[in-house]
């Protein structure tokens, strides 16, 4: 294989893997360790940081988060590729930062959208409908990861809630109703 084919297929194995940990960590409904990966992985956060901002015991409950996932991280990334060969060459540029092929995790972390919400858990939040957990998650991915693809869907989802909030409402009106509620914001004559 090629380098940059080569590359171009870790790339995306990696991507694939981002994903499904970000799946499966959302099902379990472990946010707090959804943040805290996602600080270190897309944010580029250091580990003295993302204890004190996620209330962690320490420095060493970051890197046990950080080490858990990468070993889970190794394990979805083996089962789709059987030869094994992309996955290694991952694993090591995810363990050291340091491989044959450079992989930039952040950005494909942001390329792959590995960790954006569906576009429902958005309309929620937009509604102010959406529990604790994810919403915490949704707040710290718009407002500290700054995720600007989420942040247009998110100012989409209001556009529209606000369209489809009015149009209902003025298409049942009467005419005389509308005549009537303009006339409360004319001085009495
Ligand atoms: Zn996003």
């Amino acid at each position: 294989m090629q380098r940059r084919d080569l590359a171009a297929s870790g790339a995306r194995l990696l991507a694939a893997a981002l994903r499904a940990w970000v799946q499966e960590t959302w099902e379990e409904r472990e946010f707090a360790r959804l943040m805290v990966i996602e600080a270190l992985f897309s944010g580029g956060w250091r580990n003295r940081d993302t204890w004190e901002r996620f209330g962690l015991r320490d420095e060493t409950s970051v890197a046990g988060i950080k080490f858990r996932a990468l070993k889970r991280l190794r394990e979805l990334a083996a089962a789709r590729d059987p030869e094994g060969s992309l996955s290694a060459l991952f694993a090591e540029a995810l363990d050291s930062g340091e491989s044959d092929v450079h992989f930039d995790v952040a950005e494909l972390w942001k390329r792959s959208r590995a960790s954006c919400p569906a576009r429902h858990w958005l309309a929620r939040q937009a509604a102010g409908t959406l529990p604790e957990g994810p919403a915490d998650f949704v707040r710290f991915h718009l407002g500290e990861m700054h995720c600007e693809w989420c942040q247009a869907n998110l100012d989409d989802l209001e556009r529209q809630g606000r369209e489809a909030e009015l149009e209902p409402l003025l298409g049942s009106l009467q005419a005389s109703t509308l005549r009537y509620l303009h006339s409360r914001t004319q001085p009495p004559a």
